[in-house]
């Protein structure tokens, strides 16, 4: 029998009506940086100075956090701050799930459907790592480090049609993003990644982070909503 050390399925959950939920099997999540025109500018950046870019977190940082997801009793989550850092920070993102090969003519056609995630981010560690110009994996790719929602199938006309999504961090309101507000729309983003890997079915895009990440503490509560009241996510920083 195996020990199973990591997650490799969100629920993906299909139909307004009457709900299907099967397991969407996770190949690899791809973190899009710098998207969101107040973040680069709080992060020191100026917006708009260059392509999106992208990185990838392990397949074990998966953590599902959504309704269908695995729920934990208290102090039995396995989400833990990484010792080594001092200063772990909460991203809010838009993930999106891609269903199959992408076409060049309409990349959005390769969508199924979206979560809300969080980019767990040791941000004094990032910080080292770019001083020092090395990778920043320590900082982004812990394990657990991407909390997801359960995925909602849905296309790119209902995804654009999404309102605000908002993340709460001990029950006040830190982050607010709307698709409307990110500098490479998400067909772009899919163009893009594809110049470097093929995507398919069971690739997750984090979309970026909107203006108002901030540090984590033990016992802290956050929080991740959309008007779609599936897209919920609840992760419970253990103390
Ligand atoms: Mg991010």
């Amino acid at each position: 029998m195996s020990h199973q050390s990591h997650f490799s399925t969100l629920p993906l959950i299909s139909g307004s009506s009457a709900e299907s939920i099967e397991p969407y099997a996770v190949r690899r999540i791809i973190c899009i940086g710098r998207n969101y025109e107040e973040h680069a500018k709080e992060m020191g950046h100026a917006p708009n100075e260059a392509p999106p870019f992208f990185f990838y977190k392990p397949i074990t940082a998966l953590l599902p956090a959504g309704i269908h997801g695995t729920t934990y009793a208290a102090g039995e989550s396995p989400f833990q701050l990484p010792h080594y850092s001092q200063n772990i920070h909460h991203e809010l993102e838009l993930a999106i799930a891609i269903g199959h090969k992408p076409n060049e003519d309409a990349p959005e056609q390769a969508i199924l459907g979206c979560g809300l995630a969080l980019d767990m981010t040791c941000r004094d560690t990032q910080a080292e790592s770019k001083k020092g110009g090395r990778p920043w994996d320590t900082a982004k790719g812990f394990d657990y480090s991407a909390p997801c929602s359960d995925l909602i199938a849905m296309n790119w006309n209902e995804i654009e049609a999404l309102g605000d999504f908002t993340l709460t961090h001990n029950e006040q309101c830190v982050q607010k993003g709307n698709i409307t507000q990110m500098i490479w729309p998400i067909p772009q983003l899919i163009t893009e990644v594809m110049r470097s890997t093929q995507l398919d079915y069971g690739d997750i895009i984090l979309t970026g982070t909107p203006a108002g990440v901030g540090a984590v503490n033990k016992g802290d509560t956050l929080k991740a909503y959309c008007d779609d009241e599936r897209l919920t996510l609840n992760l419970n920083i253990e103390k």
